[in-house]
């Protein structure tokens, strides 16, 4: 009898060690690749988050992206739990390159987390907009500007290539180009510690033009709501690398 109760009371505890991990990651971590990950961010889970537990978060997802070990996600349940409400975490700037599947990348699914897209990833009216509604409206604790490796956008800015609606939309990261100062080799998209160069410094200018051009998310960052963060993605690794 006694025996039996100890048995008892050590399942709750396990299951409740399960729930707690579940609802703070919103899956589960262990026997990932036999469990099926239904559930989504709820409201309650989302306003418990802190900004530094997000980030966290996204970390621990891209060590899982870059071991193989994404979780796997039961989309069909998930659509029907997502489909009245959302909650994401965080907000993330990605450029539009096809080699940085931004929630694989994460490892996050439907309703994790917002991403905003424009080749070069940088900072506009519409993308502010997007992150206050992300932030201010939605409840997400975390931007993120996701800059990558080796990117089309930041090679025709260097070279200063013109074409249709691309010449203007290149004026968005010719800044980054001017303030990146490498001596070594020659100023065009051939030189890869230039692209380097300008590929971190274009996610910076970003990060400062945010709380430059925003007054509600310079407010909000500086009452502690959310925190800005920026990262460069290795495309021979599939690393975040976080600045
Ligand atoms: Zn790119």
């Amino acid at each position: 009898m006694r025996e039996n109760i100890m048995i008892v009371v050590g399942l709750m505890l396990f299951s409740n060690a399960i729930n707690s991990q579940a609802s703070r990651e919103g899956t589960i971590e262990i026997e990932r690749s036999r469990i099926l990950i239904e559930s989504i961010l709820s409201a309650e889970e989302q306003e418990a988050l802190t900004p530094l537990d997000v980030f966290n978060t996204l970390a621990a997802g891209n060590e899982r992206f870059v071991s193989n070990d994404i979780t796997a996600r039961d989309h069909s349940m998930q659509i029907r739990e997502s489909a009245a409400s959302q909650y994401p975490k965080a907000i993330v700037l990605s450029c539009i390159d096809s080699r940085v599947p931004v929630e694989d990348v994460f490892d996050k699914g439907i309703g994790d987390i917002f991403v905003a897209r424009v080749a070069g990833n940088f900072i506009n009216d519409d993308i502010l907009g997007s992150m206050e509604f992300a932030t201010k409206v939605a409840g997400a604790k975390l931007i993120l500007v996701l800059g990558h490796e080796n990117c089309g956008a930041i090679h025709a800015a260097i070279d200063g290539a013109k074409l249709g609606h691309i010449t203007k939309m290149l004026k968005n990261i010719q800044p980054a180009v001017k303030i990146s100062t490498l001596s070594e080799g020659p100023r065009t998209s051939k030189n890869r510690l230039l692209v380097h160069e300008v590929s971190e410094n274009n996610v910076r200018l970003a990060i400062e033009k945010i709380t430059k051009d925003s007054s509600i998310l310079k407010t909000m960052l500086q009452n502690g709501e959310i925190s800005i963060k920026g990262a460069v993605y290795d495309m021979d690794t599939g690393v975040v690398n976080f600045l």
